[in-house]
């Protein structure tokens, strides 16, 4: 599991004159049922092996980063994930390793720093979610993320039966019981509020509860909620995972299919949308973007301004400073990390098709 302070750690890291090795070994059993990946690192370590520093002392840190990953690989290698990221520095002693279920391209990286691209982007286009299993006197309380459902912790409530008892009348005990079921979910509420607000939420119970639960949110939490199912409290982890994966699944498959629609019929009215490479990087020059929205693997060479990082797929010169632009290989990845500067939300189309009916990028505007 990765939280954004990892990267932000990660990212201030630099142990010169030495090199970080950062191994990006895709170990999916559905591609590799056989172990196939050892290949691909067989084949990183050629690289190892053949990088070329002058100081012998870096040098022998990256080859003994080679050997500490390859005991690494042979021992651990009954980890449950899809991608196993590693970063080392052997001359520091410095050897960190990121099991993840999201899974990620092989690379492999010797920098200064630790390259942390591949995670920056997951981080960035993968939201978190809080999972609520709600009865009238207890809530489990979940977090979602990356693949990873964690119990964050549960509030457990005393709720008096509605049976009759002693004197008082059956409406009275009714009454009694109500306001104490309320009681209980208030204090369902004043423990989520700890939570960011950036947070979907996702409801689990029985529908009488979740509705009065909703009755009582304030409105920024009502409008996280994404959906709500019918759930026992205390389920089986394994089915709770299968349950909120898949509910995941659809509605970030629709919630991409709305983005795209939107933005398509948003820019033809002119309106807080635009799509087209040309465009996109005009708005996020003016850093106007507040969601980009982009094929995976979509790529397209141009230009980039040195001074002030205006993106083109065609100008040679920027309109902006008045000087030579230089040439790029890959745009839409500046494009990209730029707007994560920028603090831009990231989704990415995984259906081509669907990415076509905005030439493969757009975004939503601020202003
Ligand atoms: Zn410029």
């Amino acid at each position: 599991m990765i939280l954004k302070e990892d990267l932000k750690r990660l990212g201030s890291l630099n142990f010169s004159p030495f090199f970080i090795t950062s191994l990006y070994l895709n170990i999916s059993p559905l591609e590799y049922p056989k172990g196939e990946y050892r290949l691909i690192w067989k084949n990183f370590q050629r690289e190892i092996t053949n990088f070329f520093v002058e100081n012998r002392e870096v040098k022998k840190s990256i080859l003994d980063d080679a050997e500490r990953i390859s005991t690494f690989l042979d021992r651990e290698i009954n980890i449950s994930a899809n991608t196993l990221v590693i970063f080392s520095c052997s001359a520091k002693n410095w050897f960190e390793v990121y099991p993840l279920y999201p899974s990620l391209k092989s690379k492999l990286v010797i920098e200064k720093d630790p390259h942390t691209k591949p995670l920056i982007r997951l981080v960035a286009s993968q939201n978190p979610y809080l999972i609520i299993l709600l009865s009238k006197d207890k809530a489990r309380i979940f977090n979602y993320h990356l693949g990873v459902l964690k119990e964050e912790g549960e509030v457990k409530s005393e709720v008096p039966k509605k049976h009759k008892q002693g004197g008082w009348e059956a409406s009275d005990w009714q009454r009694w019981h109500e306001t104490h079921v309320i009681w209980h979910l208030k204090d369902v509420i004043e423990y989520i509020k700890k939570f960011d607000g950036e947070r979907n939420i996702i409801i689990g119970g029985n529908l009488q509860s979740i509705s009065e639960f909703k009755e009582l949110l304030p409105k920024s939490l009502q409008e996280k909620i994404i959906g709500n199912f019918n759930f026992d409290v205390t389920p089986p982890i394994k089915e709770l995972l299968d349950k909120v994966e898949k509910f995941i699944y659809e509605y970030e498959k629709k919630n991409v299919e709305e983005l795209v629609e939107r933005i398509f019929t948003n820019t033809k009215k002119g309106k807080d949308s635009t799509y087209g490479l040309e465009e996109v990087a005009f708005t996020l020059h003016e850093d106007r973007i507040q969601t980009l929205v982009v094929t995976e693997n979509f790529e397209k060479e141009g230009f980039q301004c040195p001074k002030c990082l205006y993106i083109s797929p065609y100008l040679e010169n920027c309109p902006f400073c008045n000087i030579e632009m230089e040439k790029r290989n890959d745009i839409v990845d500046e494009i990209i990390e730029e707007a994560i500067n920028k603090k831009a939300k990231l989704v990415f189309i995984k259906d081509s098709n669907l990415g076509g009916k905005i030439e493969n990028i757009g975004a939503i505007l601020r202003f």
